[in-house]
């Protein structure tokens, strides 16, 4: 199945309700990056969290999310497009924390022993350039949850988050998302009813019996309209070999000259997505001669 996201309101409780499967791109960024299990979880929880906000935001653009943790997740970093493009990593790939007996019944693995303490920072782009960026600390180091801490902090909007990724024999056999936001007249009962239901594994557990995107969504709520043609989610780089080459000017002329004077290719990798480039010595000259005259 591919991963799908349905936007939709609730004329009756006067809800947006957002639901997404990010299954395959959390498969992709567990293999891209080599990740254990715990260290899947987080990211996978954010990458879904960072791609329902960008597909609900009212302008067309990026979000970038980020933690920094004195915890040993160290950082997460995702960046996701209204295309439905997902992207990010993890500074500590190998966390694979045991499973308590709770979480092996319900599915949901706690991650917050790996994130806290830290902080959450959220940078929303749109098309023409502008940006807002604003940061909280972590509340509960479950991430989806956090993300939701953010989201009611930031757009002052009553807000449901869930985000989780079911994991069995290290293979992502989930990974699914819902985002619930009262309109200004929306019925904050039903909002906290369905914030009973959806969080801390609820959703996953509806998930797990109701797989079917469409359905899912009818479950969660059950006089949801569809609002707007369903938009897949991808695991999708920006990065090229162009990009890497022109980010070898960071370098600066005495690091490219000592590299240059080697005579051996570089080899870059891309923290987002895992890619491996090779910068041949020509490239590196190329990058040297611009540095060299735009320093005149
Ligand atoms: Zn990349």
């Amino acid at each position: 199945m591919v991963d799908v996201c349905l936007r939709a309101t609730s004329p009756g409780a006067r809800l947006e309700v957002t639901v997404a499967f990010t299954t395959r791109v959390v498969q992709r960024a567990q293999a891209a990056h080599g990740l254990a299990p715990t260290s899947t979880v987080a990211l996978g929880r954010l990458l879904t969290s960072a791609g329902l906000i960008a597909l609900t935001a009212k302008q067309e653009g990026t979000v970038g999310a980020q933690v920094t943790s004195k915890g040993r997740i160290r950082q997460l970093m995702v960046d996701a497009n209204h295309q439905g493009h997902l992207r990010g990593y993890t500074r500590a790939g190998e966390l694979a924390f045991p499973l308590t007996p709770e979480e092996k019944l319900s599915g949901r693995r706690r991650v917050a022993p790996g994130t806290l303490p830290g902080h959450l920072s959220v940078v929303r782009r749109n098309a023409r350039g502008e940006y807002t960026q604003s940061a909280v600390d972590l509340v509960s180091g479950e991430v989806d949850r956090d993300v939701e801490h953010y989201l009611v902090h930031s757009d002052q909007v009553p807000t449901v988050l869930a985000a989780d990724v079911f994991i069995e024999d290290n293979d992502v056999v989930m990974s699914v998302g819902a985002l619930v936001q009262a309109m200004p007249d929306g019925d904050l009962a039903q909002l906290e009813a369905l914030r009973a239901r959806l969080v801390d594994g609820g959703l996953l557990a509806l998930a797990r019996e109701t797989p079917e995107p469409q359905q899912l969504l009818g479950v969660i709520q059950p006089d949801a309209e569809i609002v707007e043609a369903p938009v897949i989610f991808t695991w999708r780089c920006r990065c090229s070999q162009e990009r890497v080459v022109s980010s070898m000017q960071l370098l600066g002329p005495q690091d490219l000259a000592e590299m240059i004077e080697a005579g051996e290719p570089a080899q870059v990798g891309c923290d987002f997505c895992g890619a491996q480039y090779q910068v041949s010595v020509d490239e590196m000259r190329g990058v040297f001669r611009l540095l060299i005259q735009a320093e005149g």
